[in-house]
C-alpha cells in the first residue's frame, strides 16, 4: 500500500523556487490506442505534434492509435511522428492518455506495461475511482488527472472537462432528437402544424449550455435549469427559459465556480418542485454534477412515469450514479413507454473533434510541465500542485487521498456488516 499524503505539495512546499525532477527524463512522448471498449478517440492528433517536437520532444506512436478517430498513421509520419509498435510507445518517458486508471477499469495489462519513475498524464477519474490511482503508485509511476484541473483562466486551453463536456452537451441532443418520435422543429405544412419539440435541461455548466445551443439550433422551444443563481444569465443568452424554484440559492456555489453538495432535505424539495416542469417536457437532459461525489438524484421512476409515452430522458451524470433513478451507465430502460439514456462515451462517439481539442488540451499541459527534456514541478503552480495525483509512490493529493480511505473505510464496514 503507498503512503497516502495529508497535504504535500510538489517538491516539498518549502522552496519557492521550481523543482526540477532529474530523475524523470521527458524526451519521448508515447501515445498508444486506448484500451477502453468504447474509446475511439487519441490523446495526441498529427496537428499537435510539431509543438512537441518543437520542445525536442521525439512523439512515438503506436500504429493504428488514431485510426478510428481518422488519423491515420501516415498523417503522423508526416507530421515528424515515429510510428511504433505498442510495446515501444509504452516505454516512452512520458504516456499520454485520453482514458487511464479509474477511467478505464478492468485496464490491467496497460498498468503492467508502466515502468518505475513513467509520467502518465490523462483522465483518470481520480476522485470517483481512487483505488486506480493507488495501483499507479505502487508501481512508482508519476501521474497528472486531468480532471482535478483548477478551472482558472491560465488553465483554460488545458482543460478536458470543458472540451469533451462541450462534445457530450451537443452529441446528447442529437441522440434525444433522434429517440424522439416528434420533431424539435414548429413545422407548418399543407398537412397541418406540428408544434415544436419542448427540451428540459437540467444543469447548466459546459455540457449543459451546449445542450441548450444545440436544442435551440433545431427549433426546439427550450428551458433550463441549474442551483446555482449565475447560471440564468449563460441560459437566457441562449435564448432558453429560466425555471426559477423556490429553494434557498444563497450558498449554492464554491469558490471554485462548482456546484456545492446539498442535504437529502434540498433534493427531496428540488424534486418536489422538478416534477410538474419535467413532466411539461418531451426531452429532459441532465448534466448535474457535484466534484468527487454521487451525481444528485433530480428524477424519480415516479415523475418519468408521468411524462408522456414516447418522451426521452438523456442522463450525462450516469457514470457517476446517475440524475434519474431509472438510468444504467450506457444502457437503455424504458419506463411506461419513456426512454432513458445513461450514455457515457458520447465525446467517443464523435471522436475526431474531441480527439482534436483533448490533443490541445495534453499538449498544452505537457508543455506548461516540461523544462529542457525534465518535469518542472514549481511548488506554488497551481496547474501541477492541483493535478499531480502520486509521484515517488506516494499518493500525494490531498483529495485523491482522502478518497482511499473513504472508500477503504465503506469497504470495511461493508464487510463488517
Ligand atoms: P459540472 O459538470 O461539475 O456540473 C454541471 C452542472 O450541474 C453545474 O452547472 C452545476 O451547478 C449543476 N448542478 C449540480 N447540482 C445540481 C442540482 N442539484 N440541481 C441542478 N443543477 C445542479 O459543471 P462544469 O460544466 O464542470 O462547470 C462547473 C463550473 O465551472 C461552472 O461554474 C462553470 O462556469 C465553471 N467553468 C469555468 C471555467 C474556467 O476556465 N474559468 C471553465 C469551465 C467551467
Amino acid at each position: 500500500m503507498p503512503a497516502l499524503a495529508g497535504s504535500s505539495t510538489p517538491g516539498g512546499g518549502e522552496a519557492s523556487e521550481p523543482f526540477v525532477d532529474d530523475s524523470l527524463p521527458v524526451a519521448t512522448v508515447g501515445v498508444v490506442k486506448e484500451t477502453h471498449p468504447r474509446e475511439r478517440r487519441v490523446a495526441v492528433t498529427p496537428a499537435v505534434v510539431p509543438s512537441l517536437a518543437k520542445a525536442d520532444l521525439t512523439v512515438l506512436v503506436e500504429a493504428g492509435a488514431g485510426a478510428e478517430a481518422g488519423f491515420p498513421d501516415e498523417a503522423y509520419r508526416q507530421k515528424g511522428a515515429t510510428v511504433v509498435d505498442r510495446v515501444e510507445a509504452f516505454a516512452a518517458d512520458v504516456l499520454l492518455r485520453v482514458r487511464a486508471a479509474g477511467a478505464a477499469p478492468h485496464a490491467s495489462a496497460d498498468l503492467e506495461a508502466l515502468h518505475h519513475g513513467q509520467i502518465v498524464i490523462g483522465m483518470l477519474d481520480p476522485l470517483f475511482n481512487p483505488g486506480a490511482c493507488r495501483d499507479l503508485a505502487e508501481r512508482k509511476v508519476t501521474a497528472f488527472a486531468l480532471e482535478l484541473l483548477p478551472r482558472i483562466t491560465r488553465a483554460q486551453a488545458m482543460d478536458v472537462l470543458s472540451s469533451q463536456a462541450t462534445v457530450a452537451g451537443y452529441k446528447a441532443v442529437l441522440l434525444a432528437a433522434d429517440a424522439l418520435p416528434k420533431m424539435f422543429p414548429l413545422m407548418t405544412t399543407a398537412a397541418g402544424t406540428m408544434a415544436p419539440a419542448r427540451v428540459l435541461v437540467i444543469g447548466t455548466g459546459v455540457a449543459g449550455l451546449q445542450a441548450i445551443a444545440t436544442a435551440r439550433r433545431l427549433g426546439a422551444v427550450v428551458e433550463a435549469y441549474d442551483v446555482r443563481p449565475a447560471a440564468r444569465e449563460e441560459v437566457e443568452s441562449l435564448g432558453a427559459r429560466f425555471v426559477e424554484l423556490p429553494l434557498p440559492s444563497g450558498d449554492a456555489q464554491d469558490a471554485d465556480g462548482y456546484a456545492k453538495a446539498q442535504g437529502e432535505d434540498f433534493h427531496r424539495r428540488q424534486r418536489e418542485l422538478l416534477g410538474h416542469v419535467i413532466t411539461a417536457n418531451d426531452v429532459v437532459i441532465t448534466t448535474a454534477l457535484i466534484p468527487g461525489r454521487r451525481a444528485p438524484l433530480l428524477i424519480t421512476a415516479g415523475m418519468v412515469r408521468g411524462m408522456a409515452p414516447g418522451s426521452v430522458v438523456v442522463d450525462l451524470a450516469a457514470e457517476h450514479g446517475g440524475n434519474c433513478e431509472l438510468s444504467r451507465p450506457d444502457d437503455v430502460a424504458v419506463e411506461a413507454g419513456v426512454r432513458v439514456f445513461g450514455p457515457t462515451d458520447l465525446p467517443a462517439t464523435v471522436a475526431h473533434h474531441a480527439s482534436q481539442m483533448y490533443a490541445k488540451n495534453i499538449v498544452t499541459f505537457l508543455l506548461h510541465l516540461e523544462e529542457g527534456g525534465r518535469l518542472r514541478l514549481a511548488p506554488d503552480d497551481e496547474i501541477s500542485a492541483k493535478t499531480l495525483v502520486c509521484r515517488g509512490g506516494e499518493i500525494v493529493h490531498p483529495k485523491v487521498a482522502e478518497a482511499i480511505r473513504e472508500q477503504a473505510g465503506a469497504r470495511s464496514r461493508e464487510g463488517e456488516g
